[in-house]
């Protein structure tokens, strides 16, 4: 018999609701509007002020044991389903027997029908699960929810703008020299060492990607792009210049740099990838295929320190050769298991003297006593500096120490690298091989063409 009744799940935990105010409002609205659009006939189970890592949810229970009724389970995200990878498992089997497939609204690529959507279920499942535990949740869903009505929900200052009453308003001061600046770079005709030299006599910031970046933004002409996210808000920041103005700096800077500023280019590793010499990121860039030296259309990526490159001559590097990015697909592929245990190995030296939490106490005790013996002038400057000095040195160090040691936990990857990733891998979507990569490395460091290190998430 054709099932054609779907269920809608929303949950809000205790946490989200004490943190964020936030009440099961937002998810009820997204999912009946689904429903109505999609012509589907749905009941709706709704969990409210359970705790976040708690089995004991009443309602998902009572849709359980309906599953057979259901064709398929809708939520707004997976982390409103399960952030426990075994229970979602449990629950993805007993719907799988009842013939019934799960669908995130908001996560398009969540299909537990194929071993594609299976696999990436499972990697999102052991990412959110990473998730709980930490102090500050990310909740996008409410941001988006408040970003719609236009509150500023980052609290993060963009230049050209301050922050009032939660709203970006229009800072005069610096969006005149923003406007200014982008009819410099059109009188000189997109020189951008010209520009580069006015950019850090004008503005606080110093960098070059810096300016690039201001000279792209598009809240400058009214437009808010979402994080992670190929989406613009409108009616979220007010526009400073003419559409005009930005445009015609946006064609000068394709026409001077026509490899950094194509929109599609689509780079697995970047923001991975990292220099050696420098520690400082790499940047990605595309070349075009020769053949019989005529130009093709099919592109090879690289990556490479900018550094040598930069205009400004404090920054130089002695890394300057570049790497293929399907070479460093194939170091991974071929060697991601050695350079894990490799990594596991090293972080275990380093936190294997566990750090005494009553040692640090002890001596911010004596650094404050050591204060109060200067102040009352039982010590000399000298001696205080010298002591201070010393004190304050193992303390940062024992601080250090002890972040080092609460950051490394490394299960979920381990469990990630021990799944079946590498038969799936060849058949997933290049977005998805890079979801993956991104879920279990953070470093990749690079010198001479090579890769000399690994760090994992
Ligand atoms: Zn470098």
């Amino acid at each position: 018999m054709e099932k054609n009744l779907v269920a809608c799940y929303c949950r809000v935990s205790t946490e989200e609701q004490a943190k964020f105010g936030f009440s099961i409002d937002a998810q009820k609205t997204a999912l009946t509007k689904y429903c109505k659009e999609n012509h589907l006939k749905f009941d709706m189970y709704v969990d409210e002020g359970i705790s976040a890592s708690s089995m004991r949810r009443p309602a998902l229970q009572k849709m359980l044991n309906k599953a057979y009724l259901y064709k398929t389970i809708i939520f707004t995200k997976l982390d409103r389903f399960s952030r426990n990878v075994k229970d979602a498992n449990d629950m993805v089997s007993i719907l799988a027997r009842n013939n019934c497939s799960i669908k995130a609204i908001d996560e398009d690529d969540i299909d537990t029908t194929t071993a594609d959507g299976m696999f990436i279920f499972n990697l999102k499942m052991s990412l959110a699960q990473r998730e709980i535990g930490k102090t500050s949740e990310r909740i996008n869903f409410v941001f988006e929810d408040k970003r719609t009505k236009g509150e500023v929900t980052s609290g993060k200052k963009k230049y050209g703008y301050d922050i009032i009453n939660k709203k970006y308003t229009i800072n005069q001061n610096e969006a005149d020299s923003v406007v200014k600046f982008f009819e410099f770079f059109k009188s000189i005709n997109g020189n951008c060492n010209k520009a580069y030299n006015y950019y850090i006599d004008h503005f606080p910031f110093k960098s070059y990607s810096s300016m690039t970046r201001m000279l792209r933004n598009k809240s400058y002409i009214g437009l808010h792009k979402l994080k992670y996210q190929d989406k613009y808000l409108e009616n979220y920041v007010p526009r400073i210049m003419t559409d005009e103005l930005f445009n015609s700096v946006q064609d000068l800077l394709i026409k001077k740099q026509p490899r950094e500023s194509r929109i599609n280019a689509f780079y697995m590793f970047s923001g991975l990838i990292y220099c050696d010499e420098c520690k400082n990121r790499f940047v990605a860039r595309y070349g075009l295929y020769k053949k019989d030296g005529i130009i093709t259309d099919s592109e090879y990526h690289y990556y490479l320190c900018p550094h040598p490159y930069k205009p400004n001559p404090k920054f130089t590097c002695n890394n300057k050769k570049t790497i293929r990015e399907e070479n460093i697909e194939e170091y991974l592929l071929n060697n991601i298991r050695t350079e894990f245990d490799k990594y596991k190995v090293s972080v275990s030296v380093k936190s294997e003297r566990k750090v005494d939490t009553n040692e640090i106490a002890i001596l911010e005790r004596k650094l404050k006593r050591l204060k109060d013996l200067y102040l009352d002038d039982l010590i000399t400057k000298e001696d205080y500096k010298k002591d201070y000095e010393n004190l304050n040195n193992k303390l940062s160090a024992l601080k250090e120490q002890e972040s080092a040691e609460t950051k490394i936990d490394l299960s979920t990857t381990e469990k990630l690298l021990n799944s079946s990733w590498n038969i799936v891998y060849k058949s997933l979507s290049p977005d998805n091989q890079r979801r993956f990569w991104l879920s279990a490395i953070d470093k990749v460091y690079i010198n001479n063409g090579s890769v000399t290190s690994i760090v994992f998430k």
